[in-house]
């Protein structure tokens, strides 16, 4: 089917809850995309950040089609070793300790860290301690939970009643958190680049000032990684790099390498709180997602790689900045995660015609086109990429 065709049954039969950029992509290989025209693109989204090895990688291929010859779903009232060894891995990896809860996606990740403080808390000194403390411009999720979870205003419509024990305070700024984590706060939760909210990385005294916050007062400290973790910022997790021991890390995007997953890391303070009856999920862990997974551990926890990432991410900076287009007032972020700072309300229409051109990038925040490219993208691609970019800007 042609684009115009796709479209017609699109609008017909799905749900408009998306603001679609105007074409439909069929196949890719590498950071390189097709769509049903036969048009190419050079992938900087990698379908927000999720195909992190990118597209048609063999390793992956290998993995889900022996997975799926032996075994595709089981429940969880049953145990497999695809679902151990991802749980094993991180774990090692990251040196938390601690054990790993098995979700869908990131706003089911972000609400199970949720559940997971709460009843921190009530086991250890009963009810009223509920409220969790997240960051202005942060983003949680879609969930009625995880929206309120977000500390962003447009998102607090329509659903109501949201969700009761959020409050809001402000980013880099600790006397703001200070003044809000009263008797009633279990949490803190936080991204450490805000990604949605327009690739923001905290500061890291702020980041080490929360931290000893939460150890004050016995608050749990969520890094919520959905974004930055899996290597997306040149290590395997962005904590790595702020020095810090969160309680627990939520993760999804990157994590199957384009399989749906999410998960609740949580450290040794509390990874025992949630107990047999208190969090269930029908497809959590389930192997042939988990067969992924692996394979996206395997590679994206070694050193090397991790060290690409880096010199990957400055290669595009540093291309970016050269352009020296007065339309680029910076670049923000950190590995892979970056954000070109725009005019503000002008990143769409940027965004429009990197894809018009044949680049995919996203947007953030007000001022942001947000590039999120796979962690495997080659040279050529990137060369062919930044090319595109100093016709657009
Ligand atoms: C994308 C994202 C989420 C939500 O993940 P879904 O898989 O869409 O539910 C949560 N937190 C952050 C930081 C994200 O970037």
């Amino acid at each position: 089917m042609t684009y115009n065709e796709l479209k017609s049954e699109e609008n017909k039969y799905v749900m408009n809850t998306y603001g679609r950029f105007p074409i439909a992509l069929d196949h890719g290989e590498g950071a390189t995309l097709w769509d049903v025209e036969g048009k190419k693109y050079i992938d900087l989204a990698s379908g927000i950040g999720v195909n992190c090895l990118g597209y048609a990688n063999p390793a992956i291929i290998d993995a889900i089609d022996k997975q799926a010859h032996k075994l595709m779903h089981v429940s969880n009232l049953f145990t497999t070793e695809p679902m151990v060894q991802v749980a094993k891995k991180l774990v090692e990896k990251t040196h938390l300790g601690g054990k790993v809860f098995f979700a869908n996606s990131g706003a089911e990740a972000n609400e199970g860290a949720i559940k997971l403080a709460r009843k921190y808390s009530f086991d250890k000194y009963g009810e009223g301690r509920f409220k969790v403390l997240t960051l202005i411009n942060s983003f949680h999720g879609r969930t009625v939970t995880t929206l309120k979870a977000t500390g962003q205003e447009r998102f607090h419509n329509y659903f109501f009643p949201f969700t009761e024990g959020f409050d809001y305070a402000v980013a880099n700024d600790i006397k703001s958190v200070r003044a809000k984590a009263d008797d009633m706060t279990c949490a803190i939760m936080m991204e450490l680049i805000q990604g949605e909210g327009g690739v923001l990385p905290l500061d890291r005294e702020f980041v080490k000032e929360v931290e000893k916050l939460c150890r004050e007062k016995d608050m749990l400290l969520i890094i919520d990684e959905v974004q930055t973790g899996i290597g997306r910022t040149g290590s395997l997790f962005a904590f790595q790099q702020y020095d810090i021991k969160p309680d627990v890390v939520t993760m999804a995007k990157g994590l199957g390498g384009g399989m749906p997953i999410g998960a609740v890391m949580a450290a040794d303070t509390c990874c025992n709180v949630l107990t047999p009856g208190t969090h269930a999920t029908t497809f959590g862990g389930t192997p042939i997602v988990c067969s992924a997974a692996n394979v996206v551990l395997d590679t994206v926890g070694d050193g090397q790689f991790l060290m690409k990432v880096r010199e990957k991410g400055e290669y595009l900076r540093n291309g970016i900045l050269s352009l020296g287009s007065p339309n680029i007032k910076g670049v923000r972020g950190m590995g892979l995660m970056l954000g070109i700072i725009v005019e503000e309300g002008k990143h769409s229409v940027f965004a429009n015609k990197l894809i018009e051109n044949g680049v995919l990038a996203i947007t953030a925040g007000k001022n942001a086109v947000r590039l999120l490219p796979p962690l495997t993208i080659s040279k050529e691609e990137m060369d062919e990429a930044l090319a595109i970019m100093a016709k657009v800007f």
